[in-house]
């Protein structure tokens, strides 16, 4: 079979031929592999990340979905801090924004990095603006975890005077305005979040 390579957007079908493991990184969801050869295992668009080398398929319905699923990736707003775990309240779902799909979240201090966490407020403060991934799903109430290098806050303000701080360090974070230093779980791209997934 020759090589043949997939561009962004191009749409395939279920059982199609895409390209070889020494091309692409497949998608686990929807692509699988025979002989070393990748395959679309369901119908779809064609996203190629030509940096990662990743590729993947994704549906119409998907990407317009409002239900959450395990292993989605959502933002969130912290709401409250526990002594054990934080509440959050999450709106996005595969980067696109559902302000009347509020879902409630809560993230255990054992899901929060993959370094040891010994208090919340190392971690966490009420307002932060976090990336998370969800793991369980128990009635309308999701359990989500931080950990992984791009997952963790994306946006904090300074408990003491409000302004937005500025990532000084692996997490450490530094007010410009009145010079207080904060501590957050960080995710690897603080700071450099489009804005409309801030909101
Ligand atoms: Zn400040």
């Amino acid at each position: 079979m020759s090589k043949k390579s997939y561009k962004d957007k191009d749409i395939v079908l279920t059982g199609q031929y895409l390209g070889v493991v020494e091309e692409f990184l497949p998608d686990k969801q929807s692509t699988f592999i025979k002989d070393g050869k990748i395959f679309a295992s369901k119908t779809g668009m064609i996203s190629v990340n030509d940096k990662e080398r990743k590729i993947e398929i994704s549906t119409h319905q998907e990407k317009d979905r409002k239900i959450v699923k395990i292993g989605d990736t959502v933002i969130g707003t912290i709401l409250f801090l526990r002594q054990y775990s934080v509440g959050i309240s999450f709106y996005t779902i595969n980067k696109k924004i559902h302000f009347n799909s509020s879902c409630f979240g809560n993230i255990h201090v054992s899901q929060i990095s993959d370094r040891y966490v010994e208090k919340i407020r190392d971690a966490f403060q009420i307002t932060d603006i976090v990336r998370a991934r969800v793991q369980e799903q128990n009635f309308n109430e999701f359990k989500l975890s931080t950990t992984g290098k791009h997952l963790g806050v994306i946006y904090a303000d300074c408990v003491i005077c409000g302004n937005p701080l500025t990532k000084i360090g692996y997490n450490k974070l530094q007010c410009d305005r009145c010079g207080n230093q904060e501590t957050r779980k960080l995710a690897s791209d603080y700071g450099n979040v489009a804005n409309n997934l801030r909101f």
